[in-house]
């Protein structure tokens, strides 16, 4: 299949990389022109607009920062809507809030194209290898086209329900994470003031009712797991700044329904006043740094 893939960043280039793989051909697009050069040189063709892009294409995916940049993709003079053929399914792949990606599904639709949205987890890893949860939001006729192109860049490709429930089910997601991992934080470092050991603490909050991903996977608390960024200085991982970018889509989604996220909002507050501390790409485990002394920390 001739696929156009748009936006080749941490997570688009691996994930463009394994369509190739998979044996599609691709035309790439990309504001930044290495970024371009780099796909190229692994046999994908260049485009010099979204538009060009997928003149020829059978089948559009998008994968960039935030709902502006995916307006500006599909919307543009240039941008992917100007130049797509009808009836060519269109996928974005992007975190973005639920209200945007139902928009410019109704503009595509009025066009003749359908229009997915396929957020993914697994970060930068699961992108390499190939490992992503892609949670969709199609209808189930445009689903089954998007199933098997998808499956070449992830293991589970689940339909969560039509347009824009992939982006409910991602930001829901993270919702919860980001909160645990505050909650797993504060009490990792209010069990060591205490003078438990931190391994020891772990083990029995990872085979009792705190366990949870922040806990077992990624604990907070330095040496506890080896393979977690917080054992690392909290480099790579999933950065702070992104965590409260999808804390700000709960936000917005829910004032647009009324919802209340009070924890939601106490989280999102938490990780900005990290990212005011100038740690934002940290990984959003080092939230514990706010519970720790100055000779914790340094230790
Ligand atoms: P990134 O910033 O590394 O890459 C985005 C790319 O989009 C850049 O190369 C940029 O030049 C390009 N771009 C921006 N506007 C463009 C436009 N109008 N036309 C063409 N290209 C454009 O971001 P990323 O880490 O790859 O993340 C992409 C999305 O995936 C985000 O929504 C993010 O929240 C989500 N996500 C990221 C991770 C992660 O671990 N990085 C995990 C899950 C989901």
């Amino acid at each position: 299949m001739h696929i156009a893939f748009i936006g080749l960043g941490n997570m688009g280039a691996p994930m463009a990389r394994n369509l190739l793989k998979a044996g599609h051909s691709l035309t790439v697009f990309d504001l930044n022109a290495a970024a371009l050069a780099s796909l190229q040189a692994d046999g994908a063709a260049v485009a010099q607009s979204a538009r060009k892009a997928v003149a020829e294409a059978d089948f559009v995916i998008t994968m960039l920062p935030a709902g502006a940049h995916v307006r500006a993709a599909y919307l543009d003079p240039e941008g992917v809507l100007a130049g797509v053929r009808p009836g060519v399914p269109l996928v974005d792949s992007s975190t973005i809030d639920p209200a945007t990606i139902r928009a410019l599904a109704l503009e595509a639709g009025k066009r003749g194209n359908p229009m997915a949205d396929a957020p993914v987890s697994g970060g930068t890893g699961g992108a390499q290898a190939g490992t992503l949860t892609f949670m969709v939001g199609a209808e189930q006729a445009l689903f089954a086209q998007l199933q098997p192109v998808l499956a070449g860049m992830g293991r589970n490709v689940v339909r969560c329900g039509d347009t824009g429930t992939g982006q409910v089910a991602k930001i829901c997601n993270n919702l919860i994470l980001g909160i645990s991992m505050i909650g797993v934080s504060e009490a990792m470092a209010l069990g060591v003031k205490l003078g438990i050991d931190a391994g020891v603490l772990a083990g029995i909050v990872n085979t009792s009712t705190g366990r949870c991903w922040a806990a077992d996977t990624c604990n907070p608390y330095p040496g506890v797991i080896e393979t977690a960024p917080a054992s690392r200085g909290y480099s790579g991982g999933f950065g702070a700044d992104l965590m409260l970018k999808d804390l700000g889509l709960a936000a917005d989604a829910a004032r647009s329904v009324r919802q209340p996220l009070l924890l939601g909002a106490l989280a999102q507050q938490i990780y900005q006043a990290m990212s005011q501390a100038g740690d934002g790409q940290l990984d959003f485990s080092g939230v514990i740094r706010q519970y720790l002394s100055q000779q914790e920390r340094a230790a």
